[in-house]
């Protein structure tokens, strides 16, 4: 039998999982699934490393199922098909460490208190992830669960980065800019360290382009800046959220439109961004598909903003050596990599075309100042070495 970690990530309609064992030179990836449609129709795909599928099971009368009865079955499950490997902690993405937590912790109830009060800073995610935490407790209450925190990558950033331009009992309150998709970051700086360590001692953004979308900029391997703030609202234009906008905006909304704040909040959320803009979809491939001007305008807005924001981070790391691109649209989508590298073609950005055809892990011309890569990202494996580094045994702990 194979000790194994196991990483989860728990959404308001999805739980993300995979597992890897542990092996002398770290974990290696076994299998992963997504339990999705949660409330409405749950679906459990889980594969292999090989990518066979081991599960694909809906659930009849599904649409009350709660986070908890889903993942007993998800429990149960893996008991009855993974029975070689003995699961000996799960590790979780929790979104927000706040203003204290910038390290990888193992959950206790003094922990979870604390981040139950963080809940109003993320109120769309962190209740999901903790809910997730207690279901396992009950489940299993000796097993040991890590929590490991999104923001923590930006956490150690300049006050300058941090703060916003209010009066200054709001930020000591907490009103500060946080970060998000810091465990994608950290895993790309890794990556990056490891693949071409004179580039990652550089000034590098990375952009994270996913149904959530953010850029962050680093020098030496450490978050210098980012463009989401407070929430992972802010910065760049993403699937349905609307990114940077003026809190003007915000304001006309509830006293002119008479919307409430949560409708303001669903429109910013829900329904903004590719698929306000396009009215097609919030989907990236669907958009390259449509022949609706309006899904063209809404790629092109997309291209418009993430290149917008990157300049701006040059300007905060005082020049770029690298870009790397990554997540669903930065690891896949040839298109908008290049017409973003273009409208960044005057920092000296040359792009390959063969090269960015394939998904080529450099995707710069030979003589480009700026080398441009492609990396895969793994937020699950962050999360599983995040998790055997915090266990007692390793050493870690709190
Ligand atoms: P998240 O993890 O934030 O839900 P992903 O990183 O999975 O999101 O990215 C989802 C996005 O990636 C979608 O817009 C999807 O269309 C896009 N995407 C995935 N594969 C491709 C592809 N081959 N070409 C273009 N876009 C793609």
């Amino acid at each position: 039998m194979s000790r194994a970690i196991v990483s989860l990530n728990a959404g308001s309609s999805s739980i993300k999982f995979a597992l890897f064992t542990l092996d002398a030179d770290g974990p290696r990836h076994a299998a992963a699934g997504k339990l999705e449609g949660i409330g409405i129709a749950p679906r459990l795909v889980a594969r292999d490393a090989e990518g066979t599928v081991l599960v694909d099971r809906n659930w009849t009368n599904g649409a009350g199922l709660t986070h908890e009865v889903l993942l007993h079955d998800l429990f149960t499950w893996a008991g009855d098909h993974l029975p070689e490997h003995e699961i000996i902690a799960i590790g979780h993405r929790v979104v927000h460490g706040g203003m204290w937590f910038a390290r990888p912790l193992l959950v206790d109830d003094a922990l979870l208190a604390a981040l139950d009060a963080l809940c109003p800073l993320a109120p769309l995610h962190q209740p999901h992830n903790l809910a997730a935490i207690r279901a396992i407790r009950a489940l299993a209450p000796a097993l040991p669960q890590v929590a490991c925190f999104d923001t923590a990558f930006h956490h150690d950033r300049a006050d300058t980065a941090t703060r916003f331009a209010l009066p200054r009992a709001l930020h000591d309150k907490g009103i500060r800019r946080y970060g998000f998709h810091g465990l994608s970051y950290e895993y790309i700086a890794r990556t990056l360290q490891e693949i071409d360590p004179e580039l990652a001692g550089g000034r590098v953004i990375v952009a994270h382009l996913g149904n959530g979308a953010s850029l962050c900029a680093m020098h030496d391997g450490k978050s210098v800046d980012t463009t989401m703030g407070f929430t992972a609202l802010d910065g760049l234009m993403m699937g349905t959220r609307c990114g940077a906008i003026d809190p003007g905006v915000v304001l006309h909304l509830q006293t002119q439109e008479g919307m409430s704040a949560v409708d303001v909040e669903a429109l910013l959320y829900n329904r903004s961004g590719l698929l306000g803009v396009s009215g097609v979809s919030s989907d990236m491939r669907a958009l390259h598909k449509s022949d609706d001007p309006c899904a063209a305008e809404a790629i092109d807005l997309f291209t418009w903003r993430a290149a917008r924001e990157a300049a701006a981070l040059v300007g905060a790391l005082g020049g770029l050596d690298g870009l790397v691109f990554t997540a669903g649209i930065g690891e896949n989508d040839p298109t908008v990599r290049a017409v973003i590298c273009e409208r960044l073609g005057w920092l000296g950005i040359a792009i390959d075309p063969s090269a960015n055809a394939c998904d080529a892990p450099i995707i710069s011309t030979a003589d480009s100042r700026i080398t441009v890569r492609v990396i895969p990202t793994d937020e699950e494996r962050m999360i599983a070495i995040h998790t055997i580094g915090a266990l007692p045994t390793a050493g870690g702990g709190q």
